[in-house]
């Protein structure tokens, strides 16, 4: 098969995420004691509280509004200042560029792709600032034809929205389409449904298609290539 368009999750298939969030964390904490005179642990301890009733309210909060809501409501506990929360909503993107790196060999596979004039697109569940500087930071983004943070649209993956505006936006159908993601239910089902091609990359964050489903996966990123 040939295809023309090449869709990728990027978290945790061309982005390496182990470990990135609680790096960046204690990065913020730290500075936390040093510029708002906090204890060691309190700005985690609020960011945990509040991640968790992030999660409880997700039908009123869109995926790009998770991290606002967080820290806003960390520096309304903290009776933080207009000033201060400006700079502590601004801290967690201070940080990405320090933890983030692409995988191995996801720049060789997009160099691959790009010779063999295949459009790259990554649709992402967030908001674009912070899928921009994780591009950015591992040096991926001269391949990028289109970033599309679900951030974008009301409902996130697995909506097929997103994959539905990416086909229009290049005209194409469905069948020149693959798309890879490490998670089954968010990133493949809705691609599946649109009548696409799917790669499962192999993470252990989400885990593994339902055993009765068939489908090719991958544990390597060059090895996508022999599915395009
Ligand atoms: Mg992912």
């Amino acid at each position: 098969m040939t295809k023309k368009l090449v869709i990728f999750d990027l978290d945790d298939t061309l982005i390496d995420n182990i470990g990135s969030w609680p790096r960046i964390l204690k990065l913020i904490d730290q500075r936390a004691q040093k510029k708002l005179g906090l204890p060691p642990g309190k700005l985690l301890k609020l960011h945990k509280k509040y991640m968790i009733q992030a999660r409880q309210e997700p039908k009123s909060l869109r995926v790009d509004g998770v991290g606002y809501y967080v820290w806003s409501r960390a520096a309304h506990e903290l009776k933080l200042t207009p000033e201060e929360t400006h700079d502590l909503l601004s801290w967690w993107f201070d940080f990405l560029p320090q933890v983030i790196k692409s995988s191995p060999g996801a720049k060789d596979l997009l160099k691959t792709l790009k010779k063999k004039k295949i459009k790259i697109a990554i649709v992402s569940s967030g908001g674009f600032h912070n899928k921009f500087l994780k591009l950015k930071t591992a040096k991926l983004l001269p391949f990028i034809d289109l970033l599309l943070p679900t951030g974008f649209f009301s409902q996130d993956k697995p909506s097929p929205d997103p994959y539905r505006y990416t086909l229009n936006y290049f005209h194409l159908q469905p069948q020149d389409a693959l798309v890879i993601g490490d998670h089954y239910e968010h990133d493949l089902t809705p691609a599946l449904d649109l009548g696409m091609n799917v790669v499962y990359f192999e993470s252990n964050r989400h885990g593994p298609p339902p055993p009765d489903i068939t489908i090719p996966s991958i544990k390597k990123l060059s090895d996508l290539l022999k599915h395009i």
